[in-house]
């Protein structure tokens, strides 16, 4: 815009001269007043001239304004392109796999790790559906499924040696985001963290049996000043030699991708349930056992058991002498529940969610001196996991706690007296 200070001055310069000018010719004149008036009359006409100027000058113009306003959106759009061009190149610099599909399932963008992770190549594979470029792999059926959830411990499409974790995100106008990561790291590590808890706990087992075994042979009564130390050497040998135990039965847990498909007859079971659970509280507890359920479960025999009976040894462990632990077995629309309900001591619920932790104890000293290696909850939930059922608890400190398997309907069987009374009936 274009500045006038040359022609300000100039008024100013011209405004004294003016008025004298205008005074002399008036005194030569004999009328100074008129003079002066002339003068003043020149002046106004040169002021509005210059304020006209101004205005045409100084005052942006419609014109101006658009021109401000297309400057100001020029700068805005390159300010914006400067930050998408920068989230692109930080997306696609990401160590994850992005791929932006449209509400067709097709290939808008992907970044580089797609390239190495997924097989997507540049710049053909823009465009195509991601389901039949990734045709016959895990990962496509998941996205033909409809990709809820995300998909754990999967194969990389053609890298049999890789293993994804993916998931998918929606935004915008029904567009997805596919995020894949790398988890074979991961994994082998956790294979190394699961191969070395295997391996301490099968290197224990030995020495440990024949420590054991020498402590039984030795008789306090023939050393009675030392039979309390033995005593205490014999519970500590004890306890070690079930934590190993239960290290390992989770070390096998873990190792196993699926469970044996036997016939684990309910009735039974839980009597035996009730009389283990019996011969843990010496008559410290009533033991009740409601058996609603008219079903059998399909698993592993062995699992289910020691699942069962570490809920019921924690509802008597927990419970203090006078309480009452019912064992319940019912029917419910999605399948069925084997659950313990105790009037024991109750966990606080910040608690609850760490519980199937390994080693994770509310209280540390009342576990020990009840015998418990903390590992009860985690064995629970390995052989539920196995067995695609759940575990919830629920807790009221000072009242007691119900610790409850969810089984699905996939996994009951109708137990064999009733098949054979349908069949004669
Ligand atoms: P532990 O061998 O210590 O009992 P678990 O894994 O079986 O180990 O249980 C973990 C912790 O959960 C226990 O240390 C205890 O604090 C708590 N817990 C488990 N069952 C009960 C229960 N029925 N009542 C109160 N607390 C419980």
């Amino acid at each position: 815009m274009r500045r006038t200070p040359l022609r300000f001055s100039l008024l100013l310069v011209l405004t004294p001269g003016l008025l004298l000018g205008g005074a002399a010719l008036g005194w030569l004149g004999r009328n100074w007043v008129a003079g002066v008036m002339i003068a003043g009359t020149i002046e106004i006409v040169l002021l509005l001239s210059y304020i006209g100027h101004l205005q045409r000058t100084i005052m942006p113009t419609a014109r101006d304004a658009a021109r401000i306003s297309h400057d100001r959106n020029m700068t805005r759009t390159r300010r914006i392109a400067t930050r998408m061009r920068d989230l692109r190149s930080a997306a696609g610099s990401l160590p994850d796999a992005l791929v932006l599909l449209d509400q067709a399932q097709r290939v808008r963008w992907f970044n580089h790790a797609a390239e190495s992770l997924l097989g997507l190549r540049r710049p053909h594979d823009r465009g195509v559906v991601l389901q039949e470029r990734l045709r016959a792999s895990a990962l496509a059926d998941w996205l033909q499924a409809g990709a809820q959830e995300p998909l754990h411990d999967v194969t990389a499409p053609g890298q049999p040696s890789r293993n994804l974790s993916v998931s998918m995100l929606a935004f915008g106008d029904r567009q997805r985001l596919l995020l894949a990561r790398d988890t074979s790291d991961l994994n082998r590590l956790e294979q190394i963290r699961r191969d070395f808890v295997a391996n301490v706990s099968h290197e224990l087992r030995t020495p440990l049996t024949v420590i054991h075994g020498y402590l039984e042979l030795l008789d306090p009564e023939d050393v009675p000043e030392l039979a309390p130390v033995l005593s205490e050497m014999r519970a500590q040998s004890k306890r070690m030699g079930q934590i190993v135990e239960d290290l390992l039965t989770l070390s096998r847990l873990e190792t196993q991708d699926q469970v044996s498909d036997e016939r684990v007859p309910m009735r039974p079971l839980l009597t035996t349930l009730r009389r283990e659970a019996q011969a843990l509280s010496r008559e410290r507890h009533q033991i009740v056992v409601e058996a609603a359920a008219e079903a059998d479960l399909l698993g592993s025999a062995k699992d289910l058991h020691s699942a069962f009976s570490n809920l019921l040894s924690n509802a008597v462990r927990y419970t203090p002498t006078g309480g009452t632990i019912t064992i319940r077995w019912e029917r419910t629309p999605e399948g069925a529940v084997y659950s313990v309900q105790d009037t024991g001591y109750g966990i606080p619920a910040n608690h609850l969610a760490r519980l199937t932790e390994r080693f994770y104890r509310v209280s540390s000293s009342r576990s020990r001196e009840s015998g418990g290696t903390g590992l009860g909850l985690s064995i629970v939930k390995h052989v539920l996991n196995l067995h695609q059922a759940r575990l919830t608890i629920e807790s009221t400190p000072g009242q007691g706690s119900t610790f409850a398997c969810h089984f699905g309907n996939e996994r009951l069987l109708v137990p064999i007296a009733r098949e054979h009374e349908r069949e004669s009936g």
